[in-house]
């Protein structure tokens, strides 16, 4: 019997809509009871499945994260006992250890550094210089990936434990370790659902192991 999920979805600014829509329709696609629970103050993060942080603009998260007082701690504490989470662009870059950018070097913006990476804040242009490539994914299967980037960063450094999932003009554009998925494009804007589709499915297994414990 498959169990009821919840999964939260980072709910503080970005494409959180789009973000709902494709989890919802993972649960279709899975055949999977669940529900959405938006985490924007304190909500209760003990009883979620899995996480979902979404693009927007990194900054403005992390500090509307700290003054609406976010369980960060918590968060990070979950994500390192194994809780699945997904980043997608500014989400990966909460995610990673460090981000710099070109011009202002290393920003002292606010990150959870739970992911073993250094990022490149809008390494493929500005907003303007948006674009769509198809990306080749083993992870997701044969099928391409379209991949959208909107001021986008690249990976540009990565721990061991660090497996690339996704490169884009020599650039590392997706990756995983354990857990954390993360990607610099916008899966929940390419009308293909096959990264939250994994991402519920490691959210399976994770409330399955919870239950054991
Ligand atoms: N450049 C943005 C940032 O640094 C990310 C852009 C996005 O999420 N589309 O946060």
């Amino acid at each position: 019997m498959t169990p009821f999920l919840k999964v939260g979805i980072l709910s503080i600014q970005g494409d959180i809509e789009e973000n709902s829509n494709a989890i919802k329709e993972s649960f279709e696609v899975l055949e999977i009871e669940g529900t959405i629970i938006h985490i924007k103050d304190f909500h209760d993060l003990d009883e979620i499945d899995g996480l979902v942080i979404p693009g927007g603009e990194s900054t403005v998260m992390g500090m509307l994260l700290f003054f609406q007082g976010v369980q960060t701690d918590l968060i990070k504490k979950k994500i390192q006992e194994g809780l699945p989470i997904l980043g997608t662009c500014a989400g990966l870059i909460m995610l990673s250890n460090k981000a710099y950018d070109k011009t202002i070097g290393e920003t002292k913006q606010s990150l959870l550094k739970v992911l073993d990476v250094t990022i490149e804040r809008n390494a493929f242009g500005r907003q303007q210089e948006s674009f769509e490539s198809e990306l080749d994914i083993p992870y997701l299967g044969e099928r391409r990936f379209n991949g959208v980037f909107i001021r986008g960063p690249a990976i540009t450094e990565i721990g061991n434990n660090v497996e690339i999932i996704a490169e884009y003009d020599k650039k590392i554009v997706a990756v995983r370790q354990n857990n954390i998925l993360g990607t610099s494009f916008h899966p929940e804007l390419a009308n293909d659902n096959r990264f939250h589709t994994n991402l519920v499915k490691l959210m399976v297994e994770y409330n399955r192991s919870k239950k054991r414990t």
